[in-house]
């Protein structure tokens, strides 16, 4: 039961951070919106969630390439739904391509997207959830924050420092009710995915079912993909007094792609 807490998802627009919204808004959590697309489609899911919930959602248009602006919605959790219980870092993007012809502002956008954004983001909140004695932050990693896979150099780095970076605040915040834990995924068939799927057809010239197969699922034991609603169910143990213990955790849901 999330009432009367306030949410705060990065790139909650698509895939998995509007699944976790929707997990928090039907818990009773008050929720601000981020991300990137049409400005109508979005504020159809903002006054649809809002309406469908009985809760209050907002939108920030927060650029997570942008520290000033990902701390401005932060600040604007707090000054329009009054506190800030829990922060979701999950805007991410991917490219991928061989780490000799990476190109530098294919570098630099994911490790601002996947990484800074999520130190912008805690800085800022840390305050907020000191002063109130409780917090909960929580990363969204990867399979990707653990291992690596070849021609994802960028993403694999950013991955792998958000985990770094959730152990350090998580020592940090310890004393003060705060948490901070990372979640990592394997394959969720979000449009993240989808694209790549269709990237990896093109570039291997076999078809998409194909590539799930061969490529995708290859990593994944159970050659099923992850659901947003079991990541969901972790999103609600992490943010709830139960998971008061869990602290400075990477928490795989991968179909036992890691055990490997
Ligand atoms: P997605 O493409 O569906 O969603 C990404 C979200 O980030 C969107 O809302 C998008 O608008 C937003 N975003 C992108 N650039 C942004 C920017 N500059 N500023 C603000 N928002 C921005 O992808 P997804 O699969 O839901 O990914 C969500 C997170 O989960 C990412 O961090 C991703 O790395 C991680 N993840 C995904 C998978 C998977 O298989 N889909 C697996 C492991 C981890």
């Amino acid at each position: 039961d999330l009432r009367g807490q306030v949410c705060v998802i990065s790139g909650s627009t698509s895939g998995i951070g509007l699944a976790l919204a929707r997990a928090a808004a039907s818990h009773g959590a008050d929720v601000v919106l981020n991300g990137l697309g049409d400005p109508a489609e979005i504020e159809r899911t903002r006054a649809g969630l809002e309406a469908s919930c009985g809760v209050r959602v907002r939108y920030h248009a927060a650029n997570m390439m942008k520290g000033d602006e990902v701390a401005d919605m932060v600040a604007f959790a707090k000054h329009q739904l009054g506190r800030l219980d829990i922060l979701v870092n999950n805007a991410g993007v991917q490219h991928v391509e061989a780490v000799e012809t990476f190109p530098t502002d294919k570098w630099e956008q994911i490790l601002a997207i996947n990484l800074s954004s999520t130190f912008y983001a805690t800085r800022a909140a840390i305050p907020i959830m000191k002063a109130q004695g409780r917090g909960r932050i929580i990363n969204v990693a990867s399979a990707h924050g653990l291992v690596a896979s070849p021609f994802k150099s960028a993403y694999v780095a950013a991955k792998h420092g958000v985990i770094g970076f959730t152990k350090t605040v998580a020592l940090e915040v310890a004393r003060d009710g705060v948490t901070c834990n990372a979640i990592c995924p394997g394959y969720v068939e979000t449009p993240l995915v989808k694209q790549q799927i269709a990237d990896q057809a093109k570039a291997r010239g076999i078809s998409k079912e194909r590539v799930v197969e061969d490529v995708i699922l290859a990593a994944q034991p159970t050659k099923q993909f992850v659901t947003t609603e079991q990541l969901a169910g972790l999103f609600l143990y992490l943010a709830s007094d139960l998971g008061a213990s869990a602290n400075g955790a990477s928490f795989s849901i991968d179909g036992g792609w890691t055990a490997q």
